[in-house]
C-alpha cells in the first residue's frame, strides 16, 4: 500500500513521453534462442550475421551462352562441353576453345567471359561462331563475393526479418538464426456487462470487442499469446487471473476497470497487492487517460481502459513498443512525419492522438484529415485511419493548413486515393 504524498505522485497524469521512459526502464531483455529459418519471419535479429563465406561462391555466369577467354579473336571456338548450374566441368578454355554455359553455372577454368548465346551461330560440327566484336574481360559474369563478400556485416542485430532478409540469411548457410525470444501475452476482458459476439444480447450488454482487436494487435508482433479470456467485475476471479498468469508472462494486458467507479477492480487490485508496483495510472493524453502500469518482477502489467479506442491507441503507444524494445528492436516507433491539417480542430485539455488519414496532395505534400466524430467509444474512428494526428493542449484553435505530427501507423495514400 502507498501512502498518500506518494499517491498524488502516482496519479500525476503523465505525458506519454515521460510514461514511455518509465515503462523503458523497467523492460527486461528477453534473451536470445535459434528458430529454423522456415518459422523465423517477423523476428527480431538478436545477432549481427557475418557473411561466412562469398555470394557466389565462385564466378557464375548470368547468361545462357558460352564461356570464352575474352581476348581471343578467333574467328570460331570448338565446343568442349557444356557447363549446367550445379556442374563442374572437367576441362579448361583456351583461345580456340569454349565451353557452353547456363545461368548460375561457375566459369569453368580458363574462362573469363561470357557470350550470350543470341550472339553466335552454333554449326553442326561442334563448332560456334561469335558475332560479338568485343568481348570484355568479365561480361556476364558475377565475380566471386559480388553479391555478398565473407566477412561483410550483412544484417545487423535488432533489423526484424522479413521475406529478403530470411533469403539471405538462408544464402549465407545460416539455419537456425538467433533472434529474441518472442515475450508471452496473455490478454483479458474485464466487465459485467461484456458478453461474447455470437451470443445474443441481453439488457445492459454489449459485446466484448477489445479482447478481438488486442489479440488481432498482438498477432502483428512476434510474441506468443499464452492466454486469452473474459472475466466479469468480480475480485476474487480477476485476483487468481493476475496470479496465475504473473507466474508464467512477460506481459499481462486487461482491459476495462482502471477508471474510477467502484467496479473498477483491476486498479484496486493492482494497488493493494503487496508484490506489485504500480508506476503509473493517469496520463496527460486523450484518449487512454486512465492508464495503469505496474511491474511484478520482471513482468508488465497493463491495465489498459475499457473504452475499446482507448484501448487499441494505448496499445499501439505503449505496448507494441514495450514489446518491441524488449526484443532489442532498432525500429520500435512508428515514424513520425509533419502534415499540414485539411480542416481546423479544437485541441483537447491533454494531447490528443486523433485517428487520421494522411495522404499526398497533388504538390507532393502530406495532408491530413481526421476520420470523424473522436469519441473514445467509436471504434469506427480508426475505419480507414493510416495515422495518429498528434494535437497539442492549447489555447486557440487549431486553423487549416497547420502543421501538426502524425505517427504513420501505415504509409500515407496517393492523391484521390482515400477510403
Ligand atoms: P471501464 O474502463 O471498465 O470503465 O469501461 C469503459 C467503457 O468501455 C465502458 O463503456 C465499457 O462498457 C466499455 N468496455 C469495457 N470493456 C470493453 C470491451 N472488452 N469491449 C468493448 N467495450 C468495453
Ligand atoms: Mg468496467
Amino acid at each position: 500500500m502507498t501512502s498518500s504524498p506518494d499517491l498524488q505522485e502516482l496519479d500525476r497524469m503523465r505525458p506519454p513521453a515521460e510514461a514511455r521512459r518509465i515503462i523503458s526502464s523497467h523492460l527486461p531483455r528477453l534473451a536470445t534462442e535459434h528458430v529454423p529459418l522456415m518459422d523465423a519471419i517477423g523476428r527480431i535479429l538478436a545477432e549481427d550475421i557475418v557473411a561466412p563465406e562469398n555470394h557466389p561462391p565462385f564466378p557464375a555466369s548470368t547468361m545462357d551462352g558460352f564461356a570464352v577467354v575474352a581476348e581471343d579473336v578467333s574467328p570460331w571456338r570448338q565446343i568442349l562441353g557444356t557447363q549446367n548450374a550445379g556442374d563442374t566441368i572437367d576441362e579448361e578454355v583456351t583461345e580456340g576453345y569454349t565451353v557452353r554455359i547456363m545461368t548460375g553455372a561457375a566459369l569453368p577454368t580458363g574462362a573469363n567471359a561470357v557470350v550470350p548465346v543470341e550472339a553466335t551461330t552454333i554449326m553442326e560440327d561442334g563448332h560456334v561462331v561469335i558475332h560479338q566484336e568485343d568481348v570484355a574481360v568479365g561480361e556476364n559474369v558475377r565475380p566471386v563475393g559480388s553479391d555478398v563478400a565473407m566477412g561483410d556485416r550483412v544484417l545487423p542485430a535488432g533489423l526484424q526479418l522479413g521475406p529478403a532478409e530470411i533469403g539471405l540469411v538462408a544464402s549465407m548457410g545460416i539455419d537456425p538464426v538467433p533472434v529474441a525470444r518472442r515475450p508471452r501475452v496473455s490478454v483479458l476482458s474485464t466487465g459485467d456487462e461484456l458478453v461474447e459476439p455470437d451470443q445474443p444480447l441481453t439488457p445492459g450488454h454489449i459485446r466484448d470487442s477489445n479482447r478481438f482487436s488486442l489479440v488481432a494487435a498482438l498477432r502483428r508482433e512476434p510474441v506468443e499469446i499464452t492466454w486469452v479470456g473474459k472475466a466479469p467485475d468480480d475480485r476474487e476471479a480477476l485476483e487468481a487471473f493476475l496470479r496465475e498468469r504473473m507466474a508464467t508472462d512477460d506481459i499481462i494486458i486487461t482491459s476495462g476497470g482502471v477508471s474510477m467507479g467502484e467496479r473498477d477492480l483491476i486498479k484496486a487490485i493492482l494497488f493493494e497487492a503487496d508484490d506489485v508496483e504500480i508506476h503509473f495510472r493517469r496520463l496527460y493524453m486523450k484518449p487512454g487517460k486512465p492508464l495503469n502500469f505496474a511491474t511484478k518482477g520482471d513482468t508488465l502489467i497493463f491495465g489498459l481502459p475499457g473504452n475499446p479506442v482507448s484501448s487499441l491507441v494505448t496499445f499501439e503507444l505503449f505496448i507494441r513498443t514495450a514489446i518491441r524494445e524488449m526484443m532489442g528492436a532498432t525500429e520500435v516507433d512508428r515514424p513520425i512525419l509533419p502534415v499540414r491539417l485539411v480542416a481546423g480542430t479544437s485541441p483537447s485539455d491533454r494531447i490528443e492522438y486523433q485517428r487520421g488519414i494522411v495522404s499526398i496532395d497533388s504538390e507532393g505534400k502530406l495532408i491530413a484529415r481526421s476520420t470523424g466524430m473522436q469519441r473514445s467509444s467509436r471504434l469506427a474512428s480508426f475505419l480507414g485511419a493510416n495515422a495518429l494526428l498528434v494535437i497539442a493542449p492549447r489555447e486557440i484553435d487549431f486553423a487549416p493548413g497547420e502543421i501538426v505530427n502524425a505517427l504513420m501507423l501505415s504509409a500515407p495514400y496517393a492523391e484521390n486515393a482515400n477510403p
